[in-house]
């Protein structure tokens, strides 16, 4: 069934699998490779590409015409359904909702939304993903102005959205194969969770070998624990797929959160930086920052030996380090010095 599904292939595939050998070394041991699905391409990447040809495949096998899409001030499905929308010629609603006080600059994923042209509605909620009846209210509106909207749920984690990720396990064995690595863990950011879903029903089902770490980067992992298995079983079925999840194949972490979701952690801010420096690569605040925290964090306690080899899913999300500033990511005493430029070449003056 899975191969049956409404799919518009959108992103970059197969995106790059690379070792991350001077953050190995950094760290002190194990082997630790990216899967780069920062570099999935459209409206600048990220995971919300995987699952977007399938769910907006699926709106337009329903025959839609817009698509309303929810999420945080500095969504990142936001900002990729937007750029989408516009490739694929569909009109995006987006619903964008902060806890009260909350800062809406017009920075990072929000800019490019204004830039792409996306319809833009703000609603004040907390917790910032209870949209009570706002999206029932747009799609109404829409609805009664003649359109055919489709409203994509948080984080577009239907089960049609994880089938992106049960098809990256594919993608994945394949890689690691051709590396000759057996990877014995995977991290991976878990924000609703269903790319963590989608993965861990593929690696039940194609028998891969790694454990799945997900890292939440909002929910407290007793949830997620309930939640996660009940949507995979779900998806399972509606995607044809045996094997579901029992309570023991998940492992979530929901220490690196901080504040709560958005909020900078030193872990998060000192990953970051770490990646950056040592492999050239941009990870985001929000979730591959807090992510390759944890993966750090295990290292430094040997929860991951220095002979193992573990892969870490970068599931994008850097266009959010734009609405940062220097002293937010702990950068304010930047070392650089100024030149003079003596014996300049004197300007040359414009033609009258
Ligand atoms: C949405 C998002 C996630 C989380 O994905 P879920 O499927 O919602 O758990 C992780 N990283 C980035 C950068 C994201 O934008």
């Amino acid at each position: 069934m899975l191969n049956e599904l409404p799919r518009i292939p959108l992103a970059l595939l197969p995106t790059p699998m690379e070792e991350a050998a001077r953050l190995g070394a950094a760290l002190g041991g194990p082997r630790i490779f990216f899967k780069r699905d920062d570099l999935t391409g459209a409206g600048l990447g990220g995971n919300k590409v995987r699952k977007l040809e399938f769910v907006i495949g699926q709106a337009i096998a329903e025959g839609a015409d817009t698509l309303v899409v929810c999420g945080g001030y500095q969504s990142n499905l936001a900002r990729v359904a937007a750029a989408l929308g516009n490739r694929l010629g569909l009109q995006v609603e987006l619903v964008l909702g902060g806890i009260p006080g909350e800062r809406r600059d017009m920075t990072g994923n929000l800019l490019l939304d204004h830039l792409y042209g996306a319809t833009i509605h703000y609603i004040e909620t907390d917790p910032r993903w209870d949209f009570g009846s706002a999206l029932d209210a747009v799609m109404a509106k829409l609805q009664a102005a003649g359109r055919r909207p489709f409203l994509m749920p948080l984080g577009g984690s239907t089960p049609e959205g994880m089938a992106g990720y049960v098809l990256a396990t594919h993608e994945m064995m394949a890689q690691c194969r051709d590396a000759g690595i057996t990877p014995t863990r995977l991290y991976v950011a878990v924000g609703s969770g269903g790319t963590y879903s989608g993965l861990l029903l593929g690696a039940l089902n194609f028998a891969a070998p790694y454990k799945i770490i997900g890292v939440s980067v909002s929910r407290l992992a007793d949830y997620l624990r309930e939640k996660i298995p009940v949507e995979a079983a779900n998806a399972a079925s509606a995607l044809g797929l045996q094997k579901v999840p029992a309570a023991h194949d998940l492992h979530i972490e929901d220490r690196y959160v901080g504040a709560g979701y958005g909020e900078l952690t030193a872990g998060c801010r000192a990953a970051i930086e770490l990646v950056a420096r040592t492999e050239g690569v941009l990870l985001d605040p929000v979730y591959s920052g807090k992510a390759m925290a944890c993966l750090i964090d295990h290292v430094r306690r040997a929860v991951i030996k220095p002979d193992e080899t573990v892969l870490f899913l970068h599931t994008g999300g850097w266009p959010a380090l734009f609405a940062y500033s220097a002293s937010d990511l702990g950068l304010e005493s930047p070392t650089a010095s100024v030149l003079q430029n003596k014996g300049a070449v004197p300007k040359v003056r414009q033609a009258p």
